[in-house]
């Protein structure tokens, strides 16, 4: 094993970084062009179908067969032409990742010919074997067999001469077994709800869509040294190493230069990236020693989504050319920081307005004001399904851990912003408002953008930040799919804009002004909000205490986190909102505490291994040197023996001790594993990994770590934190 690692030390330090050239030096020449996109179809698409798409784009309205049958067809001449063979449709399953199945065009027909064939019936509509996706229970019990089917509003793309089509993945009973689904009828819901109230506003305003630009965090680690760590290979993170001697004490990566290597694997996936239309824009280093960050220009939240999913996926292929291994884990090595996503989110209308900025008149910002609070609002009434959306095994490491924001929502917007809320609270009126306090109270709101426009005001630690013209939702792990945490962000504010909307209509019925009706709906939101705005550090125990007080969850594991989907208001809410029913809650609650329960099996099955089949063994002969080695030493020194072997001594005796702490350790965790898998429902299983087997791993690591600390660097198996993470 040792020579494993020092082979592969060997190839890294050989690498010279591939030369990348992209297509043109005018991104312009080539954004876009593996994508069926408007120009594309303007160009394939007779003027009938392409208004038909354009419609369904922006309307939802559907496609019938005859334009589907147009499309199919169009589409395909489109691909050909780039040199396409093969089809798929292109989802988004409950595991996390993205899911394909690749087709040929061409269909075999009589006497040995085929032709090539691609129509309405193939991109509408497919029925993958898709047995083995997780369905938490809806396809044993009802129906075995699911299918895809197309989703217009995020456009085709190629990728390795394939043709992929983004679709949804449904059950033939009709449940979602996907991240799409929910998410496409999350934002109608927002879209719904969001409409009457900027009309408030403004009369024009018949579409508001929410909008995502995600920062992709990731570690870019030797792929030979990579290899050489099963841990790393299966679980996506080091179950082991010490840490290095310098680390990111100096924060001397962060916004450093980017090593030659890891530019040309960027410049590399960029311009991938650039060809299938994401537009990507910002790369830069990141805290830790080689970590990085990727970020695009926002788009409509679909969109983003799909674009993340599909990022991700070209990382990791790309990473291959350049004998880069890419971490997309949330907590590769411990001790250094981990990765997140963060996800900015705003809503746009049709009229070319950023609700979440503010306004040039006291009209339009109150328009701001509004959505602003009402957002906050959402958050504090489902502040535990915002916590539940980000929960995962990789996350659990993150939150809470100094580094990241923790496990405690609360929302950040800066002193001056809470001031002006505050003003807002004490200016509006019980009783009727006389004109004289109503202009004050408008000249107040008239002053936001100038304060807005102090956009130092920035806190780093806080989970849900407002960012002078959009939220930005920091807690999201670096693997998840952003589609889970917008789900649930865009399905609350939905309903609570909804509420808001009733209740102003109800006042206005009541023969209240407009303007007075906001005013006092949004001082009792602030009143009954206020508790989730933080504005300290949120890293400190300071906070952790205070949150107590205020009576705000502080929920560290994922099991129990995720209980939070299936309390009667989560259902309530999820129903109310269209977006996903009570049995499609069950179902993913049910898939999410199951994949937990895996990740920590397979993690706590190869710390097993690992320790077991080599960490101990490396350990014993070396202790056997050790002791040939006293053994020499008392041929030779006679009387003075004991003087002198005492520190080899004292290294048997500390190997022998951890050896037998880590070997008890390795048992006890497996009887907890199996104590585990007797549990007769998932929850059950998932808590009882989580509280009984989890707790086992530090333990076991700690000890380990101090042997690489001792044992002879020539025996010692694993790559080391040095070489993994300074070697380029
Ligand atoms: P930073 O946070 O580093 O100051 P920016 O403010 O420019 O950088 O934006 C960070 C991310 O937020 C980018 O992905 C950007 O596209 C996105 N973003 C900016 N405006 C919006 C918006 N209205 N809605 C959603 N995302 C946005
Ligand atoms: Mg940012």
């Amino acid at each position: 094993m040792a020579t494993l690692r020092f082979k592969a030390m060997e190839e890294c330090l050989s690498r010279k970084p591939l030369l990348v050239t992209a297509p043109s030096d005018i991104i312009s020449d080539f954004y876009g062009e593996n994508v069926f996109n408007e120009e594309a179809m303007r160009e394939f698409l007779s003027k009938e179908a392409f208004d038909k798409v354009m419609e369904a784009v922006k309307k939802g309205t559907r496609i019938d067969r005859k334009i589907a049958e147009q499309v199919a067809s169009s589409m395909k001449a489109w691909a050909a032409k780039k040199g396409a063979t093969h089809y798929t449709h292109w989802f988004q399953p409950l595991t996390g990742t993205t899911a394909e199945k690749h087709d040929a065009f061409f269909q075999p027909i009589e006497g040995g010919r085929s032709i090539e064939k691609f129509g309405g019936d193939q991109l509408v509509q497919q029925e993958p074997d898709a047995s083995s996706f997780p369905s938490g229970g809806i396809r044993s019990t009802f129906e075995a067999r699911g299918y895809t089917a197309w989703d217009p509003t995020s456009p085709a793309f190629i990728i390795a001469k394939t043709l992929c089509i983004p679709t949804i993945f449904i059950s033939y009973t009709g449940e979602t077994l996907d991240y799409k689904t929910p998410l496409l009828r999350a934002v109608h819901a927002l879209d719904n709800a969001a409409i009457p109230v900027a009309q408030y506003f403004d009369k024009n305003v018949s579409k508001v869509a929410a909008t995502l630009g995600w920062e992709q965090e990731y570690f870019l680690i030797d792929s030979a040294l990579a290899d050489a760590r099963p841990d790393l290979m299966l679980t996506g993170r080091t179950l082991f190493g010490h840490s290095s001697s310098k680390g990111q004490q100096l924060e001397d990566h962060y916004f450093g230069s980017i090593p030659e290597r890891a530019t040309a694997y960027m410049r590399d996936f960029e311009t991938e990236a650039l060809k299938l239309g994401i537009p990507v824009r910002t790369r830069h280093n990141e805290v830790a020693p080689n970590q990085y960050e990727c970020a695009p220009v926002f788009e409509e939240v679909n969109l983003a989504v799909d674009h993340n999913q599909l990022l991700m996926d070209l990382m990791e292929r790309i990473a291959k050319r350049h004998n880069f291994r890419v971490l997309l884990h949330e907590k590769p090595f411990a001790q250094i920081n981990g990765s997140g996503k963060h996800n900015n989110w705003s809503m746009a209308t049709d009229t070319g307005v950023n609700l979440l900025g503010p306004g040039k008149t006291p009209k339009t910002n109150l328009r701001f004001l509004t959505f602003f609070i009402n957002t906050i609002k959402a958050v504090h009434d489902y502040n535990d399904l915002v916590r539940a959306s980000i929960a995962s095994a990789g996350n659990d490491h993150r939150l809470g851990a100094n580094e990241a924001p923790p496990a405690i929502i609360s929302v950040f917007i800066g002193t001056q912003l809470f001031n002006v809320l505050s003003e807002f609270e004490k200016k509006v009126k019980k009783g009727d408002m006389t004109p004289d306090e109503k202009t004050d109270l408008k000249l107040n709101i008239g002053r936001i953008p100038e304060i807005l426009l102090d956009n130092t005001d920035r806190n780093r630690t806080s989970p849900f930040a407002f960012t002078g013209n959009k939220f930005e939702f920091r807690a999201v792990g670096s693997s998840a799919n952003c589609a889970s945490a917008m789900i649930v962000l865009n399905t609350i504010v939905a309903k609570q804009l909804k509420e808001f909307n009733k209740e102003v209509d109800s006042q206005i019925f009541k023969g209240m002004d407009k303007d007075e009706a906001i005013f006092k709906t949004l001082k009792g939101y602030i009143a009954s909000s206020k508790n989730i705005l933080f504005e300290g550090n949120n890293y400190s125990d300071e906070w952790v205490k205070e949150a107590k007080k205020r009576g705000l969850p502080n929920v560290k594991t994922t099991p129990h986190a995720l209980d939070a989907f299936v309390t009667k208001k989560s259902k309530e809410l999820f129903s109310e909102m269209d977006v996903l029913s009570e049995k499609e809650l069950e179902a993913r609650y049910d898939i999410l505490m199951h994949n937990y329960k895996l990740r920590v099996q397979i993690e706590s099955r190869v710390m097993g291994d690992l320790v077991l089949s080599s960490i101990i063994p490396t350990a014993i002969k070396y202790q056997n040197t050790l002791i040939e080695n006293v053994k020499g030493l008392k041929e030779i020194l006679n009387g003075e023996f004991k003087k002198l072997s005492g520190t080899q001594v004292k290294m048997i005796t500390e190997i022998s001790e951890r050896v037998s702490v880590i070997k008890k350790n390795v048992e006890e965790m497996i009887e907890e594993r199996k104590k585990a898998n007797s549990q007769t429902d998932t929850r059950k299983q998932a808590v009882a990994y989580c509280e009984k087997v989890v707790p086992y791993f530090e333990t076991i690591r700690y000890n380990v770590d101090k042997l690489e600390l001792i044992v002879d660097d020539d025996a010692w198996p694993l790559p080391k934190y040095r070489e993994m993470l300074f070697t380029r």
